[in-house]
């Protein structure tokens, strides 16, 4: 090994099942980092110029390959991360297929020149150009979900790809290599790394990247933005959140109160748009409680593989004692605890084996209201009506979601103006649809993903201004 491949790292994937190395990789070389970088850029002039339909072909297939390995993917999933195998697999058989597949029914209309009105004598247009190499950056929480964002509509625009993936998840990144490969893609076209937080830095410094695709914290989320601040490229920032449900005196209970312990709890309580605080108007306050705390008894927590289980770990066990702590500062200053940890049999201090805990009387001078969670717990605040609400749901750091719970449509609409959220939903939550900007306010970032405007990043526009002679 010369003097430059000397400062490899080793990633090691440790199961929060069972504390087991489920693989481990050698991360990049700088060597790697430029053979990379190189075939990138020039794989990258090749595939700009094939058609739009050949690349929606390609990234059909690839598409179609999660589909038929979806057991073994899912398993894959739970294995690296902690998922219930009874849920990893909606991870591709639904949303990633969904957005995938809108996506490109959307590329060749979006990627389309767009003419200029007509003037004697010149012909004028918009094109949309490839930004050349785009990196992105995963977070393990949904490993495919919130890649698929960007990694299909940049293949789709005529970019090159390059796919660091989190450590924890890092078998992810070589799927979507083996479904690339699989599905014909040109050699360097799509391309997998195994890189250290410097590499990533490194990366972002060259001048062959065009754009970079970050999801994950906020404190990373600096650190790309520190890396990105000597190049004049983009970055999309989609960070962390700590989504508020308001749940009106006119909602329908039944279903608000399913959907909300869902939003709060799947996935352990680690989706980016999860639900992380609730206000109840005062007249419904008593029955949603009651409602919630038995609908979160019937919860099943333990080995993610055992397809009974429906909550299983956490994905580390710091990340749980994060949320233990958060808890045990809300006893603390006075909140109530209506289902604890304790009552699951699974559940462990020291460990990821995490019970949900349901939290009242609480308020925004505790953190469990105001720092994100990311973990199966939730603090329920009672409030005296829509001034409120909206009040309280804004006093936050994040805007990524609110959701709203109402038989009120135009109510909803009007409180919608005044949250300051990159969505706003009437009787849903956790949940991205394709159709939609999916984009954040405050420290959840910057930068949109999905619907027409998912194609502007990681596209430049080039303007053909042509006097005829
Ligand atoms: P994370 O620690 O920030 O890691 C995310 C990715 O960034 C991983 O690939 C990680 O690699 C890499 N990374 C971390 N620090 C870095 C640095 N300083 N420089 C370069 N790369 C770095 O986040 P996470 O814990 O995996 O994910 C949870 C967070 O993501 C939550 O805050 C959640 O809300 C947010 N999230 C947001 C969305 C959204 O759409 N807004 C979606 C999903 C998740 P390593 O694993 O190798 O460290």
């Amino acid at each position: 090994m010369d003097g430059k491949n000397a400062r490899m790292a080793v990633q090691r994937i440790v199961s929060p099942i069972d504390n087991s190395i489920v693989a481990e990789r050698e991360t990049i070389t700088e060597r790697d980092r430029a053979a990379v970088l190189d075939r990138a850029a020039t794989a990258q002039r090749e595939w700009r110029a094939v058609a739009v339909d050949a690349r929606i072909t390609i990234c059909e297939r690839a598409v179609s390959w999660f589909e038929a390995h979806a057991d073994d993917v899912a398993a894959e999933i739970t294995a690296q991360m902690g998922r219930p195998i009874a849920h990893s697999p909606y991870e591709i058989t639904r949303g990633f297929q969904e957005r995938a597949r809108y996506m490109a029914s959307l590329a060749p209309r979006v990627l389309a020149d767009t003419d200029a009105p007509t003037k004697e004598g010149f012909t004028r247009f918009i094109r949309r150009e490839p930004v050349g190499t785009v990196l992105v950056v995963a977070p393990w929480n949904y490993p495919y979900l919130t890649s698929v964002n960007t990694i299909v509509p940049a293949l789709l625009a005529g970019n090159s790809v390059i796919l660091k993936h989190a450590t924890q998840t890092l078998l992810c990144a070589e799927r979507w290599a083996e479904a690339f490969a699989a599905a014909g893609m040109p050699d360097g076209v799509f391309q997998v790394v195994h890189a250290t937080h410097a590499d990533v830095a490194a990366l972002i410094a060259d001048p062959r990247i065009g754009f970079v695709a970050f999801t994950g914290s906020v404190d990373a989320g600096h650190s790309i933005n520190h890396a990105a601040r000597e190049r004049f490229i983009g970055t999309g920032l989609e960070l962390g959140g700590k989504d508020p449900s308001y749940v009106r005196p006119d909602a329908d209970l039944v279903e608000a109160i399913a959907e909300n312990v869902d939003g709060a709890f799947f996935n352990a309580g680690q989706s980016c748009c999860g639900i992380e605080r609730i206000y109840v108007h005062d007249d419904v306050y008593e029955a949603f409680v009651d409602g919630f705390v038995a609908a979160t008894r019937t919860y099943v927590l333990g080995d993610p593989r055992d397809p009974a289980t429906t909550l299983g770990p956490m994905v580390n066990a710091s990340s749980a004692a994060f949320v233990r702590d958060q808890i045990a500062a809300a006893l603390a200053a006075g909140a109530r605890a209506l289902v604890t940890e304790h009552e699951f049999v699974a559940s462990q201090a020291g460990t990821p084996y995490l019970g949900p805990t349901v939290l009242v009387d609480v308020d925004h001078s505790m953190r469990i209201m105001r720092e994100e969670s990311f973990g199966p717990v939730i603090g329920i605040q009672r409030v005296s009506g829509d001034e409120e609400a909206v009040r309280l749901m804004n006093d936050s750091d994040y805007g990524l979601t609110a959701s709203i719970w109402s038989r009120d449509v135009d109510a909803a609409l009007a409180l919608g103006n005044g949250l300051e959220t990159g969505t706003v939903f009437l009787n849903r939550c956790d949940y991205l649809d394709p159709a939609l900007a999916w984009t954040g306010v405050k420290d959840t970032g910057h930068g949109t993903t999905l619907s027409p405007l998912g194609f502007d990043a990681v596209t430049r526009p080039k303007s053909f201004h042509l006097r005829f002679p």
